[in-house]
């Protein structure tokens, strides 16, 4: 018997969004404490865009799959991958052989269960965006109900995790959007006050409206940085989530109400770490605080297309490529 084939998004040379190429791979046999999932919806995330340039400080060997977020099914199992069955709905947060592609390889400890409520678009929307959201709100900004909470970007996928885990958590959130359908998406999924960070003068507008804030989640810190030091109350911090740049600060803003500026990565989540994510997002899926939101979706065919969106704003909810 040949080898089974699979469509899959091949980059064979790093580059613009023209590197997405629709190929047929051969599907992926798990072996040990793999899992092979049939990919329903795989999740589009800005990092897919900074790797497929190879300007990335990971850089995968070529030809290689893009892609760490998915959901579907488990199609098949390696003899060691125990506490899952094939059929079972699942969602992925890193794969071996990446999610753009018809199935996926994923290590055991990659694939978590998603609950019937939620679908597979929602599911492909939670690997990255919700576990990168909580860490930066819970792991690195030690996030406490009742807080003060600036989301500067909430209106993506990170962004909109971020609402509804701090909405969960009963702070209090100041968000900003950069359209008004996107500002208005973020006011109905539970934003207490909504700003324009294109609008003049908005963030001294935060700075008088909240009385200071406790915990700003900076998606672009290369734009915002300097002045997110302003609007922090005493104890105040700002985790950086996103950065596209260099930004020159004043340290001194730092001083006088002992505030910090505090980095974050998902890569660098330790394995109990990560676990106490993934518990964390379960349970929200389970009793409903937490249902990604859909912007875009695009074929596999198109994921080029799926990228050049990725890097525009005007963002509304999650990108998604969908089977
Ligand atoms: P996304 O879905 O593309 O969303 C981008 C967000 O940035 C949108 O809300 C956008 O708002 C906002 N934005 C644009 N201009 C802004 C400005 N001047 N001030 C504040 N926000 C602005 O991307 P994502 O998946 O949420 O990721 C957000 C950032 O976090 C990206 O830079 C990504 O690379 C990074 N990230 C880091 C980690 C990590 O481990 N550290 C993990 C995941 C993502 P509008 O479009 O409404 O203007």
């Amino acid at each position: 018997m040949g080898e089974r084939l699979m469509r899959a998004v091949r980059v064979h040379a790093f580059g613009g969004p023209e590197a997405l190429r629709c190929e047929d791979v051969p599907v992926p046999v798990p072996q040990g404490s793999q899992v092979l999932v049939k990919v329903e919806a795989a999740g589009v995330n800005p990092v897919d865009t900074y790797i497929r340039t190879g300007a990335y400080a990971r850089k995968p060997a070529l030809p290689y799959t893009p892609g760490s977020d998915a959901a579907g099914t488990v199609a098949a199992l390696g003899a060691e991958a125990e506490g899952l069955a094939v059929g079972d709905r699942v969602y992925t947060s890193g794969t071996l052989s990446g999610s753009y592609a018809e199935y996926a390889l994923c290590e055991r400890t990659q694939v978590y269960p998603l609950p019937t409520a939620v679908d597979f678009a929602q599911g492909a929307a939670l690997g990255t965006p919700y576990a990168t959201a909580y860490r930066a709100l819970f792991q690195r900004g030690s996030a406490r109900p009742g807080e003060k909470l600036l989301i500067h970007g909430a209106t993506g996928g990170v962004g909109l995790a971020a609402l509804q885990l701090a909405v969960a958590a009963g702070m209090r959130i100041f968000a900003t959007g950069g359209t008004a359908e996107g500002r208005a998406l973020v006011r109905e999924q539970g934003a207490h006050a909504v700003f324009d960070h294109h609008a003049e003068g908005y963030l001294d507008e935060i700075g008088a409206r909240s009385g200071g804030i406790d915990i700003v989640l900076e998606m672009l810190a290369n734009v915002n940085l300097d002045r997110d030091l302003t609007v922090l109350s005493a104890g105040g911090r700002v985790v950086v989530v996103g950065s596209r740049g260099r930004i020159e600060i004043d340290p001194r803003a730092t001083m006088q109400r002992e505030t910090a500026i505090i980095g974050m990565t998902l890569f660098a989540a330790t394995p109990r770490e990560v676990a106490e994510i993934h518990a964390a997002l379960g349970a929200g899926l389970a009793n409903g605080s937490l249902r990604p939101v859909i912007g875009k979706r695009f074929s596999l065919a198109d994921a080029g297309k799926a990228h050049e969106a990725i890097t525009q704003t005007g963002t509304c909810g999650k990108i998604i490529i969908h089977f």
